[in-house]
């Protein structure tokens, strides 16, 4: 078996006394730590570092990384669920965990045993961070049109290009780097490569993207001039594997979004629920008019669903199996429910839901990203659509 084909290995499953303290120890965190303070950074668009250097000590940036290179080795359900809690305070912290765990686990399923040793214990220490350089300012959905192109020279590769949208660009330090080792390939994705790449020598952040909410977190555009990276490490040792490579790591991205999307969404809930019973009119709580009730069930229960579903392909990943079909239909359930719940939160608010003095607006910024990372919905539903027509055949 190459490192390449290494990718159906069965995640030992965490013990669920174990799931229940960790889960419980991040609930812990985020009441203590990041509720109080996550609106006043959000608002001043500022790094949490304080929250990360927390999130270091308990050893999340190691969360699914097996023990054996010095993290928990938690599966994809535990994962799912310790999203869930962070989003439930703050959906950036989530983004800073996102790209540096999808970059361990195809490192873990398609490095070499040196790239393996190299990069995993550090980044289960949290010492490396890593972002995925995949996007270009003309290439999101369709990826194979990407034109940053990396160029054998001796023992390295001479990469040139740009890539834009890098979550954790400024405070990463570990690139998932996707590039063109082929440019003429046909089909495209044979040409295509990936690289761990440290920042170093023609490596520019050209700019940093204001965004409507994921503030805090740094996203950036990112120049590479003539930036040398050594041939050792092409993941895997070979070069055209970068599309299968990423797009498999990208399954844990959808199901990291979709928890994001039932974490934010729960915040919101949890706060127009207690607000309803609060808030009096014409003589009677607002939980109490029908209108408002309505709309509380149908929050509460599209959440549960999204979480089932979330967890349903968290499970189906945890068995070694490719899980496009239940990440897919998790991502897009999900984020379209945290669109509509935050939104509906806000309405229970009235005006208030409105201010920056509650944090449902905040929610409601936050939620639309989900619609359009790890891929946009209306790509998911074509890929749910290709899988439903490879299950059902005429
Ligand atoms: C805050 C933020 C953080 C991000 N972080 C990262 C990151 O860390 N690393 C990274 O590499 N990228 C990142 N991205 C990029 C993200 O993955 C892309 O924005 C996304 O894939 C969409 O690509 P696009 O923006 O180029 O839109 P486009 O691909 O141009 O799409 C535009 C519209 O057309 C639709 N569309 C496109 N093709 C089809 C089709 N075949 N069928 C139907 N509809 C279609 C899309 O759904 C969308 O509605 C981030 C984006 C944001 C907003």
């Amino acid at each position: 078996m190459t490192a390449a084909d290494n990718d159906d290995r069965k995640i030992q499953p965490t013990p669920p006394d174990i799931r229940a303290e960790i889960v419980d120890t991040v609930k812990r965190f985020v009441q203590r730590e990041v509720v109080p303070a996550a609106s006043e950074l959000e608002h001043r668009d500022e790094y949490p570092h304080a929250m990360v250097a927390t999130m270091k000590e308990l050893g999340l940036f190691g969360a699914t990384i097996p023990t054996h290179w010095g993290g928990l080795g938690l599966d994809t359900l535990t994962y799912a669920m310790i999203v869930e809690e962070i989003c439930v305070g703050w959906m950036s912290l989530s983004g800073i965990l996102n790209t540096h765990l999808l970059l361990a686990y195809i490192i873990r399923n398609f490095g070499t045993e040196e790239q393996k040793n190299r990069f995993l214990p550090e980044m289960a220490a949290g010492e490396y961070r890593g972002a995925l350089c995949l996007s270009e300012a003309h290439a999101g959905s369709d990826v194979q049109r990407i034109r940053t192109v990396a160029v054998r020279d001796g023992d390295d590769y001479l990469v040139n290009g740009t890539k834009m949208w890098v979550t954790n660009g400024r405070n990463g330090n570990l690139f998932a780097l996707v590039v063109k080792t082929d440019p003429q390939a046909d089909p495209p994705h044979r040409g295509m490569s990936l690289f761990i790449a440290p920042p170093g020598n023609g490596v520019t952040i050209s700019r940093d993207i204001g965004k409507l909410g994921y503030k805090g977190v740094d996203t950036c555009e990112i120049a590479f001039e003539d930036y040398r990276v050594p041939s050792a490490n092409l993941l895997g040792g070979e070069e055209g594997r970068g599309m299968q490579q990423v797009l498999n790591g990208l399954e844990v991205g959808r199901i990291n979004i979709a928890s994001r999307a039932v974490g934010v969404a729960r915040a919101a809930f949890e706060h127009a629920i207690r607000y309803a019973q609060e808030r009096q009119t014409f003589g009677k709580p607002i939980c109490e008019h029908q209108a408002i009730q309505l709309k509380l069930a149908d929050m509460a229960t599209k959440i549960e669903a999204a979480r089932l579903l979330t967890h349903r392909a968290a499970n189906k990943k945890d068995q070694g199996e490719r899980c496009d079909l239940e990440a897919g239909m998790a991502k897009l359930f999900a984020s379209e429910t945290c669109a509509e719940v935050t939104l509906e939160a806000m309405r229970v608010h009235g005006g208030y839901g409105f201010s920056k003095e509650f944090p449902v607006e905040r929610y409601y910024r936050d939620a639309p990203l989900m619609l359009i990372g790890e891929g946009t919905n209306e790509i998911q539903r074509t890929i749910i659509a290709r899988q439903l027509v490879k299950k059902y055949p005429a």
